[in-house]
């Protein structure tokens, strides 16, 4: 059964026939209110159901390996591409309310509230009051809500549509939180916040979501035949992430692809009444970006444009559908750059990415674990990531993963292994060459961290003609939102010498 098939046969039985096209263009513009850092209500037409896809720790030098990734290893361009050129589109400034440099929590909250918090919390002002939520608001006119993300349930991204919490990492508070809401769909990994073994409280809130009224679902097949009001996915462990994209792909990793996920909640939330809003998130693009494996990023980000495929085509079923696709942030920095004569050596060095079958981060647990010799790194590094290391770096990467070496130590012997982490100077010795040969991704990250950098923002519907989001701040994505929905809120905010006279600029990320 393909695709289509898929999502008309469940729940979507009775929704309206099927164009052949993307959503239908209509000529209602997005008309940008008068008031700086507002979009006017009035100027999109409510639709019945929004659907947010998240792309976390993305940039767009990223964007632009992705559509090369995507055209020259898959033989495609992305379906990113149709709906940025369809849709209206954007730049978004990520900052936080007391940091330039924004975190996944912070950024979560701004369109999810139209207000900055501090780095590290989660919809609620460093004064403490609470924010009123998106989600919240959405669930207050009827319609069906839930979350959906290759993270752990209760990471920052899809907490912050529903949790208020002071701090992203009170997993335990946002589960519960969670169950409180009760939104319609949930589906992610890490049990551990819910399980009454692994809970500092003991409280076993896997059993008050079953009494709420919830399947409660382990594994692909669990999901596959569930069919409760409610779906509460939790399929790992502890506070374990699903699986990188490539992992899953190509190291049989167990679980359900982000496109299996999206397609069941969207059989689950197509045939409401009042609609629906569903967020999607690609989650995992920020972590391999911290650890400067762009390997890795590359397939979430596929994974991410295969969900948008089952995304837009439940857009043709059910037409008034808007969709908002966002990157939170740029994580790691991370750029193609040109070199070899003409620039030439750039591409053959791209495509060497082509023959990635590993996330460094499996490679290092899996396989080149402590007393695995130099030769042994050489022929994993070759089959799992298709690139040739040379004997030197082979003999530096085996004393660095047996401890016997530190990280400035290694910094110091090669020219461009210059990292925060063990990680990035793992990733360096194996992808850049010294030498200026393509034989490796030669892909340059500047940083473990989250940057300043821009980001993309796309908005796709029938009420949305093609035209330009110009330059936006993260919370008009609220505005966006409550437009879309047919809901005028306002949310109380801080500016930011009342952050840090309160809350002396937050947490870290
Ligand atoms: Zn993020
Ligand atoms: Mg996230
Ligand atoms: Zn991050």
């Amino acid at each position: 059964m393909n695709r289509r098939d898929l999502l008309k046969a469940g729940a979507l039985a009775g929704a309206a026939a099927a164009a052949s096209h993307l959503p239908g263009l209509g000529a209602i513009r997005a008309a940008r209110a008068a008031l700086p850092g507002a979009v006017e209500a009035g100027g999109w037409r409510e639709s019945r159901n929004l659907i947010f896809l998240v792309l976390d720790g993305t940039g767009y030098e990223d964007m632009a390996a992705a559509s090369l990734f995507s055209r020259r290893v898959l033989g495609r361009p992305l379906l990113l591409e149709r709906v940025l050129s369809a849709g209206q589109y954007g730049s978004m400034d990520p900052q936080s309310l007391t940091a330039v440099v924004t975190d996944s929590a912070a950024a979560t909250s701004a369109w999810a509230t139209g207000r900055r918090v501090v780095n590290g919390a989660l919809s609620q002002l460093p004064d403490g009051r609470d924010l009123t939520t998106i989600l919240q608001l959405a669930r207050d006119q009827g319609r069906a809500t839930g979350l959906v993300t290759s993270t752990r349930m209760t990471h920052a991204t899809p907490a912050g549509w529903v949790a208020r919490v002071a701090a992203r990492g009170m997993e335990e508070e946002i589960a519960e939180q969670y169950l409180a809401f009760r939104p319609d769909v949930l589906l992610g990994g890490g049990r551990g916040p819910f399980e009454a073994e692994t809970r500092s409280d003991g409280r076993d809130l896997v059993a008050e979501f079953r009494e709420a009224g919830y399947d409660v679902i382990h594994d692909e097949e669990g999901l596959e035949a569930a069919t409760g009001d409610r779906l509460l996915g939790l399929f790992t462990d502890r506070d374990l992430h699903l699986p990188y994209e490539v992992d899953r792909r190509f190291q049989n990793a167990p679980s359900p692809s982000l496109t299996t996920m999206t397609t069941k909640a969207l059989q689950h939330l197509g045939d409401r009444d009042g609609g629906f809003v569903l967020q999607v998130e690609a989650g995992r693009i920020d972590h391999a970006n911290h650890r400067s494996d762009l390997g890795a990023a590359l397939w979430d980000w596929i994974a991410a444009d295969e969900a948008l495929d089952v995304i837009l085509t439940f857009m043709e079923i059910q037409n008034d559908t808007i969709l908002i696709v966002a990157a939170d942030h740029d994580t790691g920095g991370g750029a193609v750059y040109g070199f070899g004569p003409g620039y030439r050596a750039s591409t053959p060095a791209f495509e060497t990415l082509g023959g990635v079958r590993a996330s460094h981060e499996w490679l290092f647990r899996e396989v080149i674990v402590p007393g695995v010799s130099p030769e042994n790194i050489q022929d994993a590094v070759q089959e799992y990531l298709g690139v040739m290391v040379p004997d030197s770096n082979a003999e530096i990467m085996a004393r660095v993963v047996a401890g016997e070496r530190g990280n400035r130590e290694v910094q110091r012997g090669h020219p461009n292994a210059h990292a925060s982490q063990p990680g990035n100077t793992l990733a360096k010795l194996i992808t850049i060459s010294p030498d200026g040969s393509p034989d490796r991704p030669n892909v340059s990250f500047s940083t473990s961290h989250h940057t300043a950098g821009l980001v993309p923002v796309a908005v796709l519907g029938p009420s949305v003609a093609p035209g330009s989001l110009g330059f936006l701040e993260n919370t008009e994505i609220f505005h966006i939102m409550c437009a879309a929905l047919g809901v005028r809120f306002e949310n109380p905010g801080m500016t930011e010498a009342e952050a840090l006279e309160v809350a002396g600029g937050g947490r870290g990320a």
